[in-house]
């Protein structure tokens, strides 16, 4: 606790100093963490390689790109985006002018999970750093190879009073919580966020979650095709399905069900193969624990398509489950695995209903190629964010704010998005003296009320 509190301490006065205010400092600063990245990308790549075997193709797509995209694009925008806002002024203010100032909240605590060990750490990091914040970074222990490399990478990029890695699991994390950070990030699990939740409401700390749920996958009658089974395969399966955004289930049209799963065999097959533990594109499963937990939601009885798996390997191959029904088992929780179910419908709005009977997602993706049912579904179900004909790419927009809501988080960040989300966002008038009506003041006559009735 004493070392955690001395590096909060730390970087406070570091911060109060003022060492953070400087636009080009921090450009400077979230430049110098793009930069050791990229010299680190070798090992970066063997660290995940062994905490989850993720090919170096899907690392850089999926991670490293997108840090690197968002550090050029705040460098190129920072100014632009924390410039103070003009605002207008109302008639009794006047003479005067408004503002919002945009300014860093000041000690941050950044809490990430293992399964993007670098973007979900170092992206939240460059958008508190670029907002002037000074930051400690707690990632997984569950990826124990990419902390320790982040950790190294913090290190040469930035001086510890300016951004630090604590390494660690729930007991770092507890430690951490109990010091009065100015801002909190942080992204895993609805359980271990509510904890968190609880943690910031004893400072009164801001408080962004991200976290996660069952995303559902609506496929309409006019949308079988193999481009769709393309997108959900690639989505589902990226990561062998630990990702946060990644379809949770699949609601279909029960006239075309078989022919969707049909697509989906066909593209299983030519993404990943006859045996897909050999494929370098498909990745193992974190741990036991967790293997453990995916294996039970596996029903023989209903297993369409993979259902084999290895526990010394961590293996379970793409698996696809039909039909399947809301009570069933892998329906209570989210997957966050390679298992897809698919449950047949025949009434739309009744599969709407038990969406929405379901805590709120982080994403929904619709494949439709007329507008009319899909705006329905979309505007009929609460969720974070999520795409139309595709899964998963609205995270790659880098222009489009990322987040949940309700039990799939609330905040939101990526880009202008994410500088505002680590701002405090100050309101200011500034008023002339060299005029002073008169009304406001005490004595209040009926003379004056009856002007300001008109006034207000
Ligand atoms: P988790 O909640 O168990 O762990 C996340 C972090 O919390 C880790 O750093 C861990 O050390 C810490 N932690 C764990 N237990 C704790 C406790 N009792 N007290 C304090 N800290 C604790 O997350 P996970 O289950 O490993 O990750 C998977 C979840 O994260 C899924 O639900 C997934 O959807 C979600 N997720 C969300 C996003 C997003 O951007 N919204 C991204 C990735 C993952």
């Amino acid at each position: 606790m004493k070392k955690h509190q001395e590096l909060f301490e730390r970087q406070k006065q570091y911060f109060l100093a003022g060492n953070t205010r400087d636009i080009k400092h921090r450009i400077d600063s979230i430049r110098s963490l793009g930069n050791e990245l990229t010299r680190h990308e070798k090992q970066i790549n063997e660290a995940v390689f062994l905490d989850l075997r993720k090919s170096s193709f899907e690392l850089f797509s999926t991670e490293i790109a997108g840090i690197l995209h968002e550090i050029k694009w705040i460098s190129a925008k920072l100014r632009k985006w924390t410039r103070p806002i003009a605002i207008r002024t109302n008639l009794v203010n006047l003479p005067g002018h408004s503002r919002v100032l945009i300014e860093p909240y000041g000690n941050t605590l950044i809490i990430g999970t293992w399964n993007y060990p670098f973007l979900l750490t170092v992206k939240p990091a460059v958008s508190a750093l670029a907002a002037g914040n000074p930051v400690i970074i707690k990632p997984s222990e569950f990826s124990s190879h990419s902390s320790h490399i982040l950790a190294e990478i913090i290190a040469s990029a930035l001086p510890p009073e300016l951004c630090s890695v604590v390494e660690g699991g729930v007991l770092e994390v507890t430690e951490l919580l109990k010091l009065p950070f100015d801002k909190i990030f942080f992204t895993g699990s609805t359980n271990v966020g509510k904890i968190v939740m609880r943690a910031a409401a004893e400072n009164l700390s801001s408080l962004t979650l991200e976290l996660g749920g069952k995303s559902p996958v609506f496929v309409l009658p006019d949308a079988v095709q193999p481009v769709t089974a393309k997108r959900i395969v690639w989505g589902k399966f990226l990561n062998a399905g630990q990702t946060c955004i990644a379809p949770d289930f699949i609601l279909v049209h029960e006239s075309v069900a078989e022919n969707l799963i049909d697509n989906l065999a066909a593209q299983v097959l030519l993404m990943f193969g006859p045996d897909p533990s050999k494929s370098v594109a498909f990745g193992r499963i974190v741990d036991q624990r967790h293997f453990d937990r995916l294996i039970s939601m596996i029903d023989e009885k209903n297993t369409v398509i993979g259902g084999i798996h290895n526990r010394n390997d961590l293996f379970i191959s793409p698996t696809v489950l039909y039909p399947v029904s809301f009570s069933d088992p892998v329906m209570k929780e989210e997957i966050f695995g390679p298992i897809l179910p698919v449950i047949p419908y025949s009434n739309l709005q009744d599969a709407v209903n038990l969406v929405r009977s379901l805590p709120k997602p982080l994403s929904l993706y619709v494949f439709n190629q007329s507008g009319k049912e899909r705006d329905s579904i979309i505007s009929n179900i609460s969720f974070g964010g999520g795409c139309v004909n595709d899964t998963v790419m609205h995270i790659a927009n880098p222009h489009l704010p990322f987040g949940g809501v309700g039990p799939s988080g609330y905040g939101r960040y990526h880009g202008k998005a994410g500088i505002l989300e680590f701002s405090n966002q100050k309101s200011m008038i500034y008023k002339a003296t060299w005029i002073d009506p008169f009304i406001r003041y005490p004595p209040f006559t009926g003379f004056k009320e009856k002007i300001l009735r008109k006034l207000l």
